[in-house]
């Protein structure tokens, strides 16, 4: 029975990190008609309203005010979600994954990568599967997504030659700095944002493939090496658009 005819948004799975899946649905509290369900100390709830009750802090860190909760008539998991992780440019990332549609294998890590769910030996270590958490690239820092794109010095060889070879004369940024930079610098469908997010695609790609390389099969690449490849594949798959013909072939001077 309703009490307090109240909605409150409803989180299934608590926990403290930001991208914890939030539902919403009508939730019908069982203290007094006039209680205040924000300051609400539910002892003697059930586990489920308790959990309920205990969102405060996650829409709190989200930004929600008491009466923004209140008002809710509809709620988007998306929303709080991008205000748990901060604001970002409102252009969708997904489009640094659907310019390389014509390369399915680019298009998934790239995805993977963009979402944090490569698995990195950081998040294999969650599961308690590597004991050391050193890159296997350069063997220097620890092994998660900010480390291998591109503050990894062999990574970071890689994307630098592929930035210089676009006349984009610049250091390596962090991977969310260089996501927010190719929303920002690189929109549009002319050449060379098309290019660039192809070579970001095709980079994300090879340093990934290095990794398992390395890792399963013992086998190492150069940078260098890598570096060409990228660029090789670029100018193939460029050359498919004929409007793109021009840009890949100026990556060719240096192969
Ligand atoms: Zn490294």
């Amino acid at each position: 029975m309703s009490i307090l005819g109240t909605r409150l948004p409803y989180i299934s799975s608590l926990g403290t990190h930001a991208r914890k899946r939030i539902k919403c649905g009508r939730v019908h509290t069982y203290y007094g008609k006039h209680c205040n369900v924000w300051r609400a100390q539910p002892k003697q709830a059930s586990w489920m309203v308790q959990g309920i009750l205990k969102a405060q802090k996650y829409f709190l860190e989200a930004g929600f005010q008491e009466r923004d909760v209140l008002n809710m008539e509809s709620y988007s998991i998306k929303t709080v979600s991008q205000k748990m992780r901060g604001e970002l440019p409102k252009m969708d990332w997904r489009r640094l994954v659907r310019a390389n549609n014509r390369a399915p294998k680019w298009k998934s890590v790239l995805n993977l990568a963009l979402t944090r769910r490569l698995l990195t030996k950081a998040r294999l270590a969650q599961w308690g599967c590597v004991e050391s958490l050193t890159c296997t690239l350069c063997k220097q820092g620890c092994e998660d997504i900010e480390h291998l794109f591109f503050e990894c010095s062999y990574a970071a060889a890689v994307w630098s030659k592929m930035l210089s070879s676009q006349g984009i004369l610049r250091q390596c940024m962090n991977w969310q700095g260089e996501v927010v930079w190719a929303q920002v610098q690189r929109k549009g469908k002319n050449s060379a944002a098309q290019v660039f997010r192809m070579t970001l695609a095709g980079s994300v790609n090879y340093i990934w493939q290095e990794w398992n390389l390395r890792l399963f099969q013992g086998k190492e690449r150069n940078a260098e090496g890598i570096t060409k490849q990228v660029i090789r594949d670029v100018h193939i798959r460029g050359s498919l658009f004929p409007r793109l013909t021009r840009k890949p072939e100026e990556l060719n001077m240096y192969l």
